[in-house]
């Protein structure tokens, strides 16, 4: 991908900065840094106009005992001839030292705390400094690191540590510029215990399942990584337990527990042919291998796209393969997300509207138009949720280039970035036909390979590449009304009403004719969902024991399904569910589903709170920091 070359762009580009300045072989593509206002990333205490990390290479020892990494980062860096220091960013990991490429000693002070972004780590420069090496230990509680005890796994005899790093959790163990909009290759060192084995999101040095470099007489194992094109840091992620490989196809693959294993590979069959759908859809799959990991029940996400490796939640595997639509959007993001990603949080919409509306394409072409269709319309039932939920249309929040300063970026993780975003998608598409939407979709990927993007950007590359000055469209499709303003435009192209009709019929026949038992059995996982998330939310106890009874909702294996019982089961305090509710707040620690469930019942003083303190007691050691900085506020 030559376009990611240092100056591809002169006005996107670090001024003053040489193209020759690659210290270390010049085997790494150096991604540009934008220069517009709106690329200023407010979640990084970075300066990368003045100097930049353009490589980090890691050598670190995984310790289980300690909960910790330690070792060293050493960090190339691009810079201004008249740059003074470097500035990174940090949230706990504890400075042994700081050293030159030549190994001098460079001083180094942090600057005030800020509870959410850490703090200013800034280290001197000399007038010849090209490299850094920090030396360093992350804390136990480093937040993007989760360390689970043999318990918490699903063999019960090996510890588990896995990462997630977005949206800034990285800088609790990565020494570097955790900003999505500086891109660094990276590479990787990494010393574990034996038998364990170390996953990372790089390719291996070495063939999958077989790139263990050494075992020393000291029980350790050591495996190499590395990342030869820029990526967001957030997409640095690692993953350590007693992991075993499975091929799925040529290029596909899968990483789980011994146990789990043989579901998820079952679950994961499609995967080689979803990569050949999405390829046909947006051009060739830029990063060599797609595998996935399972990862233990507490994962806080459906998934993350991690390059080259998927990280996933084991709740995916249903038995029938019907929540792999999952798949198909961490598989678009290689493309959306991770090969052209949103330079700031403020611009997230640009990775996750633009993977939910390739995910669905990918969908409709492994499974059809009509499956496509209805995810579409559920897509569209949660916009409007997520509409309410930001106040309603008139809510700042409602916009896709959104104002996160002073604000964690999660509070951006909304289905506003997703279904907005897709929505928007859609509706260009409906104006200017499939065909020529999907050559802009590939030139946008393309035009921006392994570079950040922002929202202008995208309108200015769009009115560029596809409206090219036709003003009747150009009013048509309200560009900057969506990407700008608050609320749904007008020109939102409709769920198709008859995506549900027949379950949409069951919905209003049910105060007559009761659970749709027959039907039930032929409809998909969407169907079901459509119906259980329709029916009115006041349900009495007898009318939700006939649903259970009828449809089995208890003794569903589906997360999805379960959740959707379980959410309206306790809308209507129905007694008879909470030991399913228990089993399933105590057994997986995934966020869309837990957040929910405790929030909905820690509002209910008398029936909920209660039963909410009992289980967040039980649980609480299972999930995720990102869950319980949540979850600890309901103050359970
Ligand atoms: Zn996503």
């Amino acid at each position: 991908m030559i376009r990611t070359l240092l100056l591809a762009a002169s006005v996107l580009t670090l001024a003053a900065v040489p193209a020759t300045a690659q210290p270390s072989g010049g085997r790494q593509q150096v991604a540009p840094v934008l220069a517009t206002a709106d690329a200023v990333d407010p979640h990084s205490f970075a300066r990368p106009r003045e100097a930049r990390v353009s490589n980090v290479a890691l050598d670190l020892s995984v310790d289980f005992a300690g909960r910790t990494v330690a070792g060293t980062a050493t960090l190339d860096i691009v810079r201004r001839p008249t740059a003074r220091e470097i500035v990174l960013d940090r949230k706990g990991y504890d400075v042994q030292s700081v050293t030159d490429g030549a190994g001098r000693k460079l001083a180094f002070r942090f600057g005030p705390a800020d509870k959410d972004l850490g703090t200013a780590f800034i280290i001197g420069l000399r007038p010849d400094t090209r490299q850094v090496q920090v030396r360093y230990r992350s804390r136990p509680d480093a937040s993007a690191l989760q360390w689970l005890s043999p318990a918490q796994t699903a063999g019960k005899r090996q510890p588990f540590l896995f990462s997630q790093g977005q949206a800034i959790e990285n800088r609790s163990w990565v020494p570097t510029q955790d900003s999505p909009g500086i891109r660094q290759t990276w590479s990787a060192r990494i010393r574990v215990p034996a038998p364990l084995t170390a996953v990372m999101s790089a390719p291996s040095e070495g063939v999958a399942g077989s790139f263990i470099q050494a075992t020393l007489p000291t029980g350790t194992r050591t495996f190499h990584f590395r990342m030869d094109h820029p990526v967001a840091p957030y997409l640095i992620a690692i993953a350590v337990g007693d992991i075993r490989f499975q091929q799925l196809g040529p290029r596909t693959g899968v990483w789980a527990e011994p146990a789990t294993l043989p579901p998820a590979a079952r679950e994961l069959v499609d995967t080689e042919k979803m990569v050949d759908a999405a390829e046909r859809l947006f051009g060739p799959y830029p990063w060599g291998r797609y595998d996935m990991i399972v990862l233990p029940p507490s994962f806080p996400y459906g998934g993350m796209e991690n390059p080259t490796l998927t990280f996933l939640t084991p709740t995916f595997i249903a038995g029938d393969r019907s929540l792999v639509s999952l798949i198909a959007h961490e598989l678009a993001h290689s493309w959306s997300g991770n090969l052209a990603t949103n330079a700031t949080w403020a611009d997230f919409w640009l990775n996750e509207g633009t993977t939910t509306y390739a995910e669905r394409r990918i969908v409709e072409a492994l499974y059809g138009p009509r499956v496509a269709r209805q995810q579409v319309a559920l897509g569209i039932d949660s916009l409007g949720k997520a509409v309410d939920d930001a106040s309603g249309p008139t809510g700042a929040d409602t916009r896709l280039h959104i104002d996160l300063r002073g604000r964690r970026p999660d509070e951006g993780l909304t289905d506003i970035a997703y279904e907005k975003g897709a929505a928007f998608l859609r509706t260009v598409e409906a104006n200017v036909g499939r065909e020529r939407f999907d050559v802009f979709m590939r030139g946008w990927f393309t035009r921006h390979a392994f570079q950040p993007v922002t929202s202008a950007m995208f309108l200015a590359d769009l009115r560029q590449h596809l409206v090219r000055g036709d003003t009747a469209l150009e009013r048509r499709l309200q560009l900057d009304r969506w990407v700008y303003k608050p609320g749904i435009p007008d020109n939102a192209v409709p769920a198709d009403r008859q995506a549900f009709a027949a379950v949409d019929a069951a919905v209003a026949a049910f105060p007559r004719a009761g659970a749709p038992v027959a039907a039930w059995a032929g409809w998909t996982t969407d169907e079901r969902l459509r119906f259980l998330q329709r029916l009115p939310r006041k349900q009495g106890a007898a009318q939700l024991a006939a649903l259970d009874r009828g449809l089995r909702l208890t003794d569903t294996g589906n997360s999805e399904l379960i959740f959707a019982w379980l959410d309206l089961a306790v809308a209507n305090r129905y007694q008879p569910a909470v030991p399913a509710l228990e089993r399933f707040l105590t057994s997986q620690g995934r966020g869309k589903f837990v957040r929910p469930l405790y929030k909905a019942l820690a509002a209910d003083p008398s029936w909920g709170r209660p039963l909410a303190v009992r289980f967040y007691r039980q649980a609480r050691p299972l999930y995720h920091p990102l869950v319980t900085r949540d979850l600890d506020a309901l103050k359970l």
